[in-house]
């Protein structure tokens, strides 16, 4: 007994003294799959908070990552499991062997999945060697500390109407990091080059690649599946922090629950840095946020039951987008109205098309539902993926834009008043030159948005403004030139219409 005893002393010595695991939570042992068969029982499932692996849950077939504890609630709950032979921890552990312990070559950047630091570093490099076009973005500080940065790129440091693109809300959807990380590196490369020097004429394009670095950084250390920010050791989504309807169907109300919503709206830094950061660019025009996985180009409402009044205009610049992504690779990617799912209430497309009404889209890229692990994936998808951003974004900018930049090369700044292609939607709306009057071109716009890091300022002033919806709807409301899409004044109205879920 008392070898016994002593074998187990040393057995729990062994265990609290080892290092920590690299990536495992063991809890979480089991990917399975619900099947769900209608609405009631899919409103059961989402009750429960649990990890599961799309981030619009739906009639049908469901992954999860649960433990046994919590396949027995599901099963408790009349709801039908099937476990799979997939051992996601495995494979969380062979990618890890190849990026930590066998990265590859420093040169070859996209060859494989890279660190904050290295992430961080890439952005210097592209900054320094291309100053006239690429500068540093710094939109706030994470909960742990740690810097939010991104990328400038434009023709040159003139402030021009913003495309702004953010990945890495989720930590565990590195192939959302890599996507964006892509664009920076093919808009730089190409910058003289069809398409892309166009649209840097006419645009400049904002990019924050990863904007919740601590929970990016955990799963590197401890968790490959870790979605949420690092609040409290349990995490908040700030997928579920926007104001916009934050509290309604969709968010998780348990600390524990992978989309908790958070004590209040904007509780968190790193949803605060998104906002101060969309708010704070003088003359926003679009918004990507970019995510994995399932191919979904998905567009608002996310949080109610109904259309915006800009549906048709969505639906076309989707269906544009989505085009550009299969022309590439045959890869099909499904626009959607963020309705026809299950709601996200609170998440930051529809508070960015809410608050200040420009085109919002909310990208699942790669791979497909049916994939063996969705966030764990083989580094040759970095490139496509990549691509089909990139060509998404070209679409979605010459839908935006509707008119092909000054050819005799006199526009300066975000004068994009020139050429004689006047864009025309599905719905009939046309652009009209509103363009040509952007608040950028009129003289009152301060140093290019971004050109400091930590510059905050600009930010904060915009924080303030944000908390009155009126000043918000203001900036599109008495400034023609900040809207794009005569289409998208019907959003202003629509926002005020609706209000909140609770
Ligand atoms: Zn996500």
């Amino acid at each position: 007994m008392d070898r016994v005893r002593r074998r187990w002393s040393a057995w729990t010595l062994a265990v609290l003294f080892a290092p920590t695991p690299a990536i495992a939570t063991p809890a979480r042992d089991g990917l399975i799959e619900v099947e769900v068969r209608d609405r009631e029982e899919l409103a059961r499932l989402t009750k429960m908070g649990l990890d599961l692996w799309t981030e619009h849950p739906h009639v049908g077939t469901i992954r999860g990552l649960t433990s046994a504890a919590e396949r027995d609630a599901l099963r408790s709950r009349g709801l039908r499991v099937r476990s799979l032979d997939i051992d996601v921890w495995a494979d969380a552990a062979a990618e890890h062997a190849r990026v930590v312990d066998a990265p590859a070559a420093a040169d070859e950047f996209f060859a494989d999945f890279r660190e904050l630091a290295v992430i961080d570093a890439q952005l210097d490099t592209w900054a320094t060697d291309d100053p006239s076009r690429v500068s540093i973005v710094g939109i706030g500080t994470s909960i742990e500390g740690r810097s939010i940065r991104g990328v400038r790129i434009s023709s040159d440091a003139t402030p021009r109407p913003g495309l702004l693109i953010n990945a890495g809300q989720h930590a565990r959807e590195w192939l959302s990091i890599t996507s964006a990380l892509w664009v920076v590196d093919a808009l730089i490369t190409g910058a003289d080059e069809a398409p892309y020097a166009a649209l840097l004429e006419q645009f400049e394009v904002v990019i924050v690649p990863v904007v919740n670095p601590d929970g990016y950084v955990y799963t590197w250390s401890d968790d490959r599946y870790w979605r949420k920010n690092r609040r409290d050791g349990h995490g908040v989504d700030t997928n579920r922090n926007f104001a916009e309807g934050w509290g309604g169907e969709g968010a998780g109300f348990d600390p524990l629950d992978e989309n908790y919503l958070g004590s209040a709206a904007f509780s968190e830094p790193e949803s605060q840095a998104l906002r101060d950061w969309v708010m704070g660019h003088p003359d926003p025009r679009a918004y990507l946020d970019l995510h994995c996985f399932g191919q979904l180009v998905l567009y608002p409402w996310g949080h109610v039951g109904e259309p915006t009044d800009d549906d048709a205009m969505f639906a076309a610049q989707s269906q544009q987008m989505v085009e550009a992504m299969a022309a590439l690779f045959d890869a099909e990617y499904t626009p959607l109205q963020g309705v026809d799912l299950y709601p996200a209430a609170g998440n930051s497309i529809d508070w960015a098309y809410g608050q200040i009404a420009i085109p919002s889209y909310a990208m699942e890229l790669r791979p497909n539902f049916d994939d063996r692990d969705g966030f764990v994936v083989a580094p040759d998808l970095i490139e496509p993926a990549g691509e089909e951003v990139l060509a998404a974004l070209v679409a979605l900018a010459q839908s935006i834009g509707g008119n092909e930049p000054d050819p005799s090369g006199t526009s300066s700044g975000g004068d994009t008043s020139g050429g004689d292609v006047t864009g025309e939607f599905a719905d009939g709306t046309r652009t009209t030159g509103e363009l040509a009057t952007s608040s950028a071109t009129d003289g009152t716009s301060a140093a290019p948005y971004g050109t400091a890091e930590g510059d905050e300022t600009r930010g904060s002033d915009a924080a303030a403004a944000s908390g009155d919806s009126a000043g918000c709807g203001c900036r599109g409301g008495t400034d023609p030139g900040v809207m794009g899409l005569g289409a998208l004044a019907l959003g202003l109205r629509r926002r005020r219409r609706a209000s909140p879920s609770p």
